[in-house]
């Protein structure tokens, strides 16, 4: 029977109907040939490409990088300066747009980055942060990838940052609340183990409750902060440890047509709500066509049966 569900932290409501009749191995599908490299991101091409900005090195090669968008939607040249025009209102275009590489390998895609790589990529997105953080005028960093059909053969991600007045809706509804609804949460979901595909002392990887995609996972570190720049190398390798071995089960469960990757962290202090996680996506062209709607997803698996097939698939590899 379906079901409405409301994810805890957005608010947002989602329908879970499994008796659409899918199962977890009904998404496979090949994986889209990745383009044949070198690309513009490869090891040799550097010069081809804005100077760095930060750099992650390994015996003198650079492991990682992070550089200007050559073809930035944002920019900090603007002053940000307001128009309004009665009921309409628009910013120039303020902000940063930057890439991160966070591998120099061609053709690995980010479910198949490894440990190190994703180590790499916070310390990158750390050092980022706090030079972004500098810029008074900036309040949100948003770091994203998506890898799918059309996207080119070499693993990166997009790092934006958002002025004061474009903020996006806060994914924690708890502000002012004293208790975390995140901490909150993972504990819950720790007791049940339902949804939980794996956990260690440091991070948890779970299926949420009221997922936004077929195939949905996070990663959330077990102890409370907000911002992603702040956490221990603990916590940091934890959670990369974790990227590196659940995300290859989505290549056996899913195929991944699309794959999309979230940092969901603040960037200024000051929402006591807020709690860092990843969000790991697998879309559909369905799904996409739902999004694009603005309705309520559909989501014809259940989260229960999704995470039971990731964990049978992590107790296959190991
Ligand atoms: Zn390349
Ligand atoms: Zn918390």
């Amino acid at each position: 029977m379906s079901e409405w569900r409301q994810d805890p932290l957005s608010g947002r409501w989602v329908v879970v109907a499994p008796e659409r009749g899918l199962r977890p191995d009904a998404l496979l599908r090949p994986r889209p040939t990745m383009a044949p490299g070198p690309c513009a991101l490869c090891p040799g091409r550097e010069p081809l490409l804005p100077r760095a900005l930060g750099t992650q090195e390994h015996d003198g090669l650079w492991q990682g990088r992070a550089f200007p968008n050559p073809v930035p939607a944002l920019r900090i040249e603007p002053s940000g300066a307001r128009r309004v025009d009665g009921p309409l209102v628009a910013l120039e275009g303020l902000g940063a747009h930057e890439l991160l590489v966070p591998t120099r390998r061609h053709g690995v895609p980010l479910t198949r980055l490894s440990r190190a790589e994703w180590g790499g990529l916070f310390a990158m997105y750390r050092s980022r942060a706090v030079d972004l953080a500098r810029d008074s005028r900036l309040a949100q960093l948003e770091l994203f990838g998506v890898e799918g059909d059309g996207e080119p053969g070499h693993a990166h991600l997009q790092l934006r940052a958002l002025p004061h007045g474009v903020l996006t809706a806060p994914h924690s509804t708890a502000r002012g609340s004293e208790v975390c609804p995140t901490c909150d949460l993972v504990a819950h979901e720790l007791q049940q183990r339902v949804r939980v595909v794996q956990s260690g002392p440091h991070a948890v990887v779970l299926v949420p409750f009221a997922p936004l995609a077929p195939v949905e996972l996070w990663v959330v570190p077990r102890s409370h902060a907000a911002a992603a720049h702040d956490a221990s190398d603990v916590v940091v390798d934890a959670v990369s440890r974790a990227l590196a071995e659940t995300l290859p089960l989505l290549d056996r469960l899913a195929g991944m047509p699309v794959v999309v990757w979230r940092l969901e962290s603040v960037f200024r202090p000051g929402d006591p709500g807020a709690h860092w996680r990843v969000v790991v996506r697998t879309a559909t062209a369905h799904a996409a066509v739902e999004s694009l709607s603005g309705l309520e997803p559909v989501l014809p698996l259940s989260p229960e049966s999704v995470a039971d097939a990731l964990r049978a698939a992590l107790g296959s590899m190991t």
